[in-house]
């Protein structure tokens, strides 16, 4: 056995690698297939004012339901598409779905809130992702006011100039935009005030380790700070205990988003949440 290992050590790392770029190009076939197919589907994440918990937003959040069986999230798909430029159709999927379902809720008369959606810059093409987004409010006859772009700040960072044809497109149609994953991409000050957000989300990072970490704090803090003088409004991500939604509210952060609240739903039981206007204490707040 001794004397293979370095033999051994050599076929299984090529055996992985090989392995790996099978995978790949499994993944990205069945990736094609799922969204011919109608394999993906959404679940909706609450966004809440605390404490109150009033229901203020929610986040629509892709899924995978693969054929052999399990939900496959979306952090084992979408950097794969995003290497392949499948990831355009699958955004585009999303965009129309969420469209869909929150303009019939809109039309039943539910209380109208705001959704929000990600999308990737990584091949985003900025005429076909603005008309897309044009003929989905369209098609569902959704107020463009009720509709939400994410897109995180390290791929905003990449992508200078198409994203910002990108976001003055964006708002001009009227809808609101988001920086997703804050803090974790070392943008400077002057970009945030350039580019003008509607939302900035704080990565869940940073509340992690509150109330007890000064590191985080201190990044909210500042965040929290820029914020106010830009006028626009902030989501504190990934809040898992009442610790960390005290603390994020004694500074003065009340709109937040985290397994505390609600995991992501489904449709139909993100519709009770919306029927209510609150978000439960009970059974949707059980990790
Ligand atoms: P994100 O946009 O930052 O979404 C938040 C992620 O944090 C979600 O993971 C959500 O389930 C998770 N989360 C929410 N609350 C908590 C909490 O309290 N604790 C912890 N530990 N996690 C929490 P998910 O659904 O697995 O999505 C992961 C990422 O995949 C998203 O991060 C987003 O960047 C990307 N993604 C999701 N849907 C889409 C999509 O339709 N298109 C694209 N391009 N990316 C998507
Ligand atoms: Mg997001
Ligand atoms: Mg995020
Ligand atoms: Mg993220």
């Amino acid at each position: 056995h001794a004397k293979q290992a370095g033999r051994g050590r050599f076929s299984l790392y090529t055996a992985a690698m090989g392995e790996r770029a099978d995978q790949r190009l499994r993944l990205e076939t069945e990736l094609r297939t799922a969204i011919k197919e109608g394999q993906l589907f959404l679940e909706y994440q609450p966004k809440v004012r605390y404490p109150e918990r009033d229901l203020v937003g929610m986040e629509a959040l892709v899924r995978w339901h693969h054929p052999r069986g399990m939900d496959i999230p979306p952090g084992d798909f979408i950097p794969v598409a995003e290497e392949t430029g499948l990831v355009m159709a699958i955004d585009e999927w999303v965009l129309r779905e969420a469209c869909r379902q929150v303009g019939a809720w809109h039309e039943a008369g539910l209380k109208p809130v705001p959704v929000a959606v990600n999308m990737s810059l990584a091949r985003a093409d900025v005429d076909r992702l603005v008309h897309n987004i044009e003929r989905a409010l369209a098609d569902a006859h959704l107020p463009a006011s009720l509709l939400e772009v994410e897109f995180t700040e390290s791929q905003m960072l990449g992508q200078n100039v198409r994203s910002r044809q990108l976001v003055d497109r964006i708002r001009a149609l009227g809808v609101r935009l988001a920086v997703d994953d804050f803090g974790t991409g070392y943008s400077s000050l002057s970009y945030l005030a350039d580019f003008r957000f509607d939302t900035i989300k704080i990565d869940r990072a940073f509340v992690h380790g509150l109330p007890d970490e000064n590191e985080g704090r201190a990044v909210i803090q500042a965040i929290l700070g820029i914020a106010e003088s830009l006028e626009c409004s902030v989501v504190a991500e990934g809040v898992e205990t009442e610790a960390q939604a005290g603390a994020l509210s004694d500074m003065g952060c009340r709109n937040m988003q985290g397994f505390l609240f609600a995991r992501p739903l489904s449709a139909g039981a993100f519709e009770l949440e919306l029927d209510r206007g609150r978000v439960g204490e009970g059974a949707a707040a059980v990790i």
